[in-house]
């Protein structure tokens, strides 16, 4: 499982957070308690040109902004709960730089490469090349106000060669193309197993469209280096000051994520989470980049790529870090994938959630001294009210993802999860211990059913129950804890903190 890298520029934001993190985490925590192996892979663009923007805005030295925003990214995906396997951070791995440079320097020497002299945007008063995120201007394909990092509207590749009325970011200055002499990889030599890679993905229709735009015309050019003073240089006579260009390396970020051996097959089934323009980076420039390395890109078992809603969650534009403060991760990642706000998720668990747990630990105190209880799950309306868990267990792990990518539905995991609830709720109270036992049994299943979404909650219950969190989401989970465990209710809410 792979997400789009993040460039180090800037704190998360709620939106950034949910598509691709959130929800893959999710997926990620169902098929490691199923026993399955996962490697989930996410990245900092460090030498992105929005780093270096950034650091001439503020007069401080593009290192510092990386390391600060990547530390506080760092924090933020800590405290959302976003479980990486392994997470590239561009500028500090020791090694990654020297295998870009590599890697660059290969494709030159086996002639994968194009140098061309063409115009491209200059701003006299600031001394310096303006591509990236240094330039803003309109997109070629589309018109869309963009800059020269991407087409948020269309996402179809160009170069900041291409931009209409290029503008300077830090001073605004209409930019004057002037000649540059670059690094390309062209896509056109590759062009059929291009078109065989992307008809074998299992793609939504918007990157369809893409595909099918794209090779509709002679297949881009996509620059490899770019006039600059941030990022890896490229090692290639005749190039010097130019460095890796900032798509490019997304591509090679996420390859080596999986590893720095390119030769080897990427694992088993590969799911890629990310926006519209990311995903370009993805399947373009990555199966691009792994042909020009004489790799063909796998397509057995079907790729699959899943896009983060522009919508929703994933248009919250909330501080990642000020919606985890004040509303507790349980909520946020509720809210990342359900899309019903940060605020009202926390009400819905203190509501229902916070509110049902909290009566049946007064009912194991008032009828079992705080002891779960040795009789076995029953009482009226038991047998029936399992049944419906058995069926709704089945509906939640397929929409956890367990039929493969194409189930994966987080939004209805957290609506068969409040029905879970509001089932219990709905039972009668406790007033026998075979009852208690039942109602147990449903808390002890939430410890591995809710996990996924709202690891801490699920832990908090998996304490106070005494049985561990996070097993396999299956109805073995629906099992009272061992008879005679003290039940040990926290001090705060259970779900959402
Ligand atoms: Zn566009
Ligand atoms: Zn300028």
């Amino acid at each position: 499982m792979t997400t789009a890298p993040l460039e180090s520029a800037g704190e998360l934001r709620v939106g950034q957070l949910s598509g691709p993190y959130v929800a893959a985490d999710v997926l990620a925590r169902f098929l490691r308690a199923d026993g399955r192996h996962v490697l989930f892979t996410g990245a900092t663009a460090d030498h992105a040109t929005a780093v270096e923007a950034r650091a001439l805005r503020r007069g401080r030295s593009a290192a510092e902004v990386a390391a600060g925003f990547r530390a506080a990214i760092d924090a933020d995906w800590q405290r959302a709960g976003i479980t990486f396997d392994r997470i590239v951070r561009a500028r500090r791995d020791r090694g990654y730089g020297r295998w870009l440079g590599t890697l660059v320097a290969r494709l030159h020497a086996d002639g994968m490469l194009a140098t061309r002299e063409g115009p491209l945007p200059y701003c006299a008063p600031c001394v310096r090349w303006l591509h990236g995120a240094h330039v803003t201007g309109g997109c070629p394909h589309c018109g869309a106000a963009t800059d020269g990092t991407g087409c948020h509207a269309c996402a179809l590749p160009y170069d900041a060669a291409e931009l209409t009325r290029p503008v300077c970011v830090l001073c605004s200055t209409p930019a004057e193309p002037l000649p540059c002499r670059r690094l390309f990889l062209p896509l056109e030599r590759f062009r059929e197993p291009l078109a065989a890679y992307w008809a074998a993905l299992g793609t939504p229709e918007r990157l369809t469209g893409l595909f099918a735009a794209l090779l509709a015309d002679r297949l881009p050019e996509l620059p490899v280096g770019q006039p600059g003073e941030w990022g890896v240089p490229v090692p290639v006579a005749g190039h010097e000051g130019q460095r890796v260009d900032g798509r490019f390396e997304a591509a090679a970020l996420e390859l080596y994520g999986r590893g720095p051996d390119i030769g080897r097959p990427a694992p088993g089934e590969t799911l890629h989470f990310g926006g519209l323009r990311d995903a370009v980076d993805h399947t373009v420039v990555l199966p691009a980049l792994l042909l020009a390395c004489r790799v063909p890109p796998e397509v057995r078992p079907r790729p699959r790529i899943r896009l983060s809603a522009a919508h929703g969650p994933g248009a919250d534009r909330t501080w990642a870090l000020d919606a985890l403060n004040e509303f507790g991760s349980d909520a946020v990642r509720r809210h990342a994938v359900h899309g019903e706000g940060a605020a009202r998720a926390r009400a819905v668990l203190d509501g229902t959630w916070n509110h049902w747990l909290g009566q049946l630990f007064a009912s194991v105190e008032e009828l079992s001294a705080g002891r779960v209880p040795w009789e076995a799950p029953g009482g009226p309306g038991w047998p029936e009210h399992r049944r419906r868990l058995a069926h709704t267990v089945r509906l939640l792990r397929a929409a956890y993802g367990d039929g493969g990518a194409d189930t994966f539905d987080p939004h209805r995991a957290v609506r068969l999860l409040d029905a879970t609830v509001r089932m219990t709720q709905a039972l009668p109270r406790a007033v026998e211990l075979p009852q208690l036992a039942g109602q147990l049994s449903v808390a002890a299943a939430l410890t591995a059913w809710a996990h996924p979404v709202m690891p801490e909650g699920a832990r908090r219950l998996a304490g106070a129950l005494g049985v561990p969190a996070g097993g396999p989401v299956t109805l073995d989970a629906l099992t009272a804890p061992r008879p005679g465990t003290l039940v040990r209710p926290p001090s705060a809410p259970v779900f959402g903190f």
